[in-house]
């Protein structure tokens, strides 16, 4: 009988390498495994994608962790990497080419259009395009296009695409799909059962969850994920350790119970937004009308990030705003268990963020557990203080 998706965040793993039937699964810290012949060792170092030589290969602690996410995501095979950032560049460098072109559909994470910025002096490009962009996703698509990148939602304006049309265009175009699910985490999306080839993860997110350690994976097919391994894993060397695997493990285990939470307060969060003049926009995919119907079909729930814009925007004011909050706490990442604020505008770069389709006036939150009505009276708090400003 196939596990629910609560069972398999919340199963011991495979009880073949775990003799003892621990509830949590042995910490293999151990760089190397020996062999008993060099017969043996020669035979293994072959198939070492399988079999345990080296921990910059295969560690057994991380399997486990590997063939949940695989599971959850229903995918083939699972890669853990040592962050989201190292799952990206190693995927990439296992698929690109010089002389390749990269479509970004929506707004996808800064470090990764970083990454492909700087891959312009390997002679790959790119284009990014979102829904304001005024052409069709089709029009973008050139001759040398070998990979279509995208979000959903995008994690900075939380747009929605249409996954099964987005991989059905680039299957007629024999062009490889990639998705960053870590907005949704796999229980909330599964791209893989809509058409997309490869799914990557930032671990560090909700599915570590507690804001004490960095991951990151990809999910595909058994063919991709050797490709990968040989590759852009093996050699890269971004790197899960076991210790870190098994934290995010445990992190897996209540990751149900921490969604449900997240969106709950989210929920609660953006109704009192809406009671808010001083809030000229909120984007969530819960109150986005016009692409309610795909929300609908394409998530199971919804996540706790989310931003709004302040009608009066500007460095001064967004500041002036978040330096009144004191439960969403300032900072980058999302998803662990405290509430965290921020922004992408900087010091006089309002025109920069107005290029990038950014609003002025944006700021992000990610609403964590300490509940709705601390969150909500935090905001208000700042709202009521900075009054007379905004
Ligand atoms: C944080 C993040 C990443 C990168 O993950 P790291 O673990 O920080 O390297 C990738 N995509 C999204 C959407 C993220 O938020």
């Amino acid at each position: 009988m196939e596990l629910t998706d609560e069972e398999i965040c919340m199963s011991d793993g495979d009880n073949k390498g775990n003799p003892y039937h621990a509830v949590a699964p042995p910490i293999y810290q151990t760089s190397l495994f020996t062999k008993p012949t060099f017969e043996a060792f020669a035979e293994d170092q072959v198939h070492e994608n399988e079999r345990h030589v080296y921990s910059r290969g295969t560690n057994p602690t991380v399997e486990v962790l590997e063939q949940k996410l695989a599971s959850l995501e229903r995918g083939e095979a699972c890669k853990c990497f040592g962050s989201g950032m190292g799952a990206i560049s190693s995927t990439w460098m296992t698929i690109l080419r010089p002389g390749d072109h990269v479509l970004f559909l929506n707004h996808t994470y800064g470090p990764a259009l970083q990454l492909i910025e700087h891959l312009s002096s390997f002679d790959i490009s790119y284009t990014v395009w979102t829904k304001d962009s005024g052409r069709s996703m089709e029009d973008c698509i050139q001759r040398n296009t070998a990979l279509i990148y995208m979000e959903n939602p995008g994690t900075m304006k939380m747009e929605i695409i249409d996954i099964e049309k987005a991989a059905a265009i680039a299957k007629e175009h024999s062009i490889t799909t990639m998705m960053d699910n870590t907005w949704a985490t796999p229980l909330f999306q599964k791209p893989l059962t809509m058409g997309v080839d490869i799914v990557v993860h930032s671990l560090t997110k909700y599915i570590g969850g507690h804001s004490d350690v960095l991951g990151g994976a990809v999910i595909a097919s058994r063919s991709f994920i050797k490709k990968l391994f040989f590759h852009g894993y093996q050699l890269f060397g971004s790197v899960l350790s076991a210790i870190e695997a098994s934290m995010v493990i445990r992190g897996l285990r209540t990751l149900p119970l921490r969604m449900r939470n997240h969106e709950s307060n989210a929920g609660q969060v953006i109704s009192f937004l809406q009671t808010r003049s001083e809030v000229k926009a909120i984007h969530h995919p819960s109150v986005n009308d016009e692409a309610s119907a795909l929300v609908d079909q394409q998530f199971y729930g919804l996540s706790g990030l989310l931003s709004f814009e302040l009608k009066d925007g500007g460095f001064e004011n967004v500041a002036r705003f978040i330096n009144e909050l004191s439960l969403f706490r300032i900072g980058t990442s999302w998803g662990g268990f405290e509430s965290l604020v921020t922004s992408p505008i900087k010091p006089a770069n309002e025109e920069g963020l107005l290029r990038q389709g950014f609003d002025p006036g944006l700021v992000r939150l990610s609403v964590g557990l300490e509940g709705a009505l601390q969150q909500i009276q935090d905001l208000e708090g700042a709202f009521e203080r900075t009054r007379h400003y905004v």
